[in-house]
């Protein structure tokens, strides 16, 4: 069992390969909440264990749901497979609130099935006001699927847009789109992205201190060919995240050693698009909190398994498993404010866990694009369990020739 036990601020330097395990380990959930996480001879004997409905894992391992806190699920909409913003966009208004939660549903089913439990979604249709809100109103009501979503402004910057001349949709995404969002408790963070890095410089303060006016989270996306400026300015304003990183310098790497942020990094987004990968073994090296997850999106990165990020993570990389999972679990929970309550089995979290069909955790590594989960646990309750492969009827198994 990989507990994750440990400090409650984000994982960093050698904190990241410690994964707490117990070797053969127990765990008591009630109502959804952790009770108790220890040696089986302990728990077994419990008051409270001996009314308990027992699952049994043995043989298996047993660690934390993955958090994925970097998805694009629901944008760009679907039939919006060319870059940029204003396809998607027409094509999201061409898809009703209810189309593109059917869509959705078999995303996060298949994210289940794969072992995730909590995960971010973002918007990111431009300066359109019922795109946006069609894409927050939708993920509003997934909060009533098993695995728990939170919700992300994602505002793009276009290029040209200076300092001076500050353009109207910067001004209304600030004075009226996030405190609109805020009213109705549509998202939890305002995250930025940008190609330019000039643009970034002028606008980021404004729009970050927006957010911050209004309690949300801040995160950048610090994804260009140079994102020093994107990791300054998400540092400076003490962003939860700051992700992607693929073409981080050193000087970056040692301003986010020193930082709060978690540096969420995304190898399935580079193994799509054959590009660089972010640096994960000098990050840590460095002393960065490193964050893991999938950059989901239906076009580009089609790849809902966090086991499939772990696994690349440490090919491409250069993580160890250890590594991989601590940044897909609890640094991931960190990455979206909610450390306190997810991405560790510990007292008084939610019973929110994976079993998985190998009995060493380092498998995940190895494993590339199987899917290890044998069965999924949110709160408490089994969202999904593997279930038996049919065999043939007696009359097919006559030799055909
Ligand atoms: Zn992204």
């Amino acid at each position: 069992m990989l507990t994750l036990r440990g400090s409650r601020a984000p994982r960093r330097g050698s904190e990241l390969n410690q994964l707490n395990i117990i070797p053969d380990g127990s765990i008591l959930v009630r109502d959804g909440i952790v009770q108790e996480v220890g040696p089986t001879r302990r728990v077994e004997n419990l008051g409270l264990a001996r009314q308990a409905i027992e699952v049994s894992a043995v043989g298996r391992v047993v660690m934390p749901g993955f958090v994925d806190s970097h998805t694009h699920m629901l944008f760009p909409a679907p039939g919006a497979p060319s870059p940029g913003i204003e396809p998607g966009a027409r094509a999201l208004h061409g898809v009703t609130a209810l189309r593109l939660r059917a869509l959705a549903r078999p995303y996060l089913e298949s994210m289940a099935r794969h072992g995730t439990t909590t995960a971010e979604v973002k918007t990111g249709s431009g300066a359109d006001e019922s795109a946006e809100l069609k894409i927050l109103r939708v993920a509003a009501e997934l909060k009533q699927e098993p695995i728990s979503l939170l919700a992300t402004v994602l505002f793009r910057l276009r290029a040209g847009a200076g300092e001076d001349a500050l353009p109207l949709e910067q001004r209304w995404v600030c004075d009226e789109f996030l405190p609109k969002v805020w009213r109705r408790h549509l998202a939890r963070f305002a995250d930025l992205a940008g190609e330019d890095e000039s643009d970034i410089q002028g606008f980021a303060a404004q729009y970050f201190q927006s957010a911050r006016r209004l309690g949300l989270g801040c995160k950048v996306h610090a994804d260009s060919a140079n994102p020093s400026e994107a990791v300054r300015v998400g540092v400076a304003h003490g962003a939860v995240g700051i992700d992607h990183l693929e073409h981080v310098t050193e000087g970056d790497a040692a301003l986010l050693g020193r930082a709060e942020s978690v540096a969420t990094l995304l190898p399935a987004a580079s193994f799509h698009a054959q590009g660089r990968f972010a640096p994960g073994r000098a990050l840590i090296d460095a002393g960065v909190a490193v964050a893991l997850a999938t950059n989901f999106n239906p076009h580009h990165t089609p790849t809902f398994s966090m086991q499939t990020v772990v696994a690349l993570a440490c090919r491409h990389m250069d993580l160890t498993p250890a590594e991989a999972i601590s940044a897909a679990t609890i640094n991931g929970a960190h990455a979206l404010g909610h450390a306190a309550h997810v991405g560790s089995l510990e007292l008084g979290k939610s019973a929110d866990l994976v079993v998985l069909n190998v009995s060493d955790y380092r498998d995940l590594a190895r494993h590339f694009g199987a899917n290890l989960v044998h069965m999924t646990m949110k709160r408490g309750e089994v969202i999904y369990e593997q279930d038996v492969v049919a065999p043939r009827p007696v009359e097919d198994l006559r030799p055909a020739w």
